[in-house]
């Protein structure tokens, strides 16, 4: 019985994952995200459900549009998967319960909220009031995190970070709104954490683009997309990864 749970939980993420494709090309061009059909970006054919299923239609079509031949970016099937492997690792974890629920949302936000902060530099507000919404529900229906952990964490790195913001301006108010929710989903100990692993990500990332000669020392790198992925690692494993850490120092 649990492998149909689990083949159908990664059948929904898969579904959900390509929906989430259209909001991210569809929300920052404030067109409509339900109306309207989908058009190869090159030729403009209108696409049907053959064209459209995830992962499966990319296989099949060998990663071409079927119409011109043109290439479709892996980033489609690659998020579709990536989606997938979320509502997988939240089921496996949670199992269905209303929690489950919730962090599923969550990560598709933070996707969705990762890839517009790439391809444009901006974080809709609507994701990060999503999140915000999410915590808040969590806080009465979960016991992990106290509610004094989710106070302070929306304020111990928002609010440095804030001040840094005012003074220098070299942080987007998008990520220190989304820090501060962030905070209040994970507690203190697990912002700190996803502050790490997203400085970290961000660095290797950067030095990775020098290396390549890409970036030339002032090219802007959106911090969103390290926090967003930082924040589902700590979502997910936080707690065991702050746990490993001080059995391992206690030794
Ligand atoms: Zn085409």
């Amino acid at each position: 019985m649990d492998i149909f749970i689990y083949v159908y939980t990664v059948l929904v993420g898969l579904v959900i994952g390509s929906f989430l494709n259209v909001l991210i090309y569809r929300i920052p061009l404030k067109l409509s995200s339900v109306k309207g059909t989908s058009f190869c970006p090159k030729c403009k054919h209108k696409l049907v459900w053959i064209d459209l299923f995830p992962v499966f239609s990319y296989i099949f079509l060998l990663g071409k549009c079927r119409y011109c031949k043109a290439g479709i970016s892996p980033r489609y099937p690659v998020i579709e998967l990536l989606n997938a492997l979320c509502y997988y690792l939240v089921y496996s974890l949670f199992g269905l319960t209303p929690a489950a629920f919730i962090y599923a949302i969550i990560c598709s936000c933070l996707i969705v909220l990762a890839m517009i902060d790439y391809d444009h530099k901006i974080i809709p507000d609507r994701f990060n009031i999503i999140i915000g919404v999410g915590a808040l529900i969590l806080g009465f229906i979960t016991k992990d995190v106290t509610w004094l952990e989710r106070i302070i964490g929306f304020f111990a790195v928002s609010l440095p970070l804030l001040i840094i913001a005012l003074i220098t301006g070299g942080i987007g108010e998008g990520d220190v709104k989304l820090i501060a929710v962030c905070g209040l989903l994970l507690g203190w100990k697990s912002i700190l954490l996803t502050m790490l692993f997203a400085s970290v990500f961000a660095a290797v990332f950067g030095i990775s683009l020098m290396a390549k000669n890409k970036a030339k020392g002032k090219t802007q790198i959106p911090f969103g997309p390290f926090i967003a992925f930082s924040v589902i690692i700590c979502m997910l494993y936080g707690e065991k990864i702050i746990n490993l850490y001080i059995s391992f120092l206690m030794q």
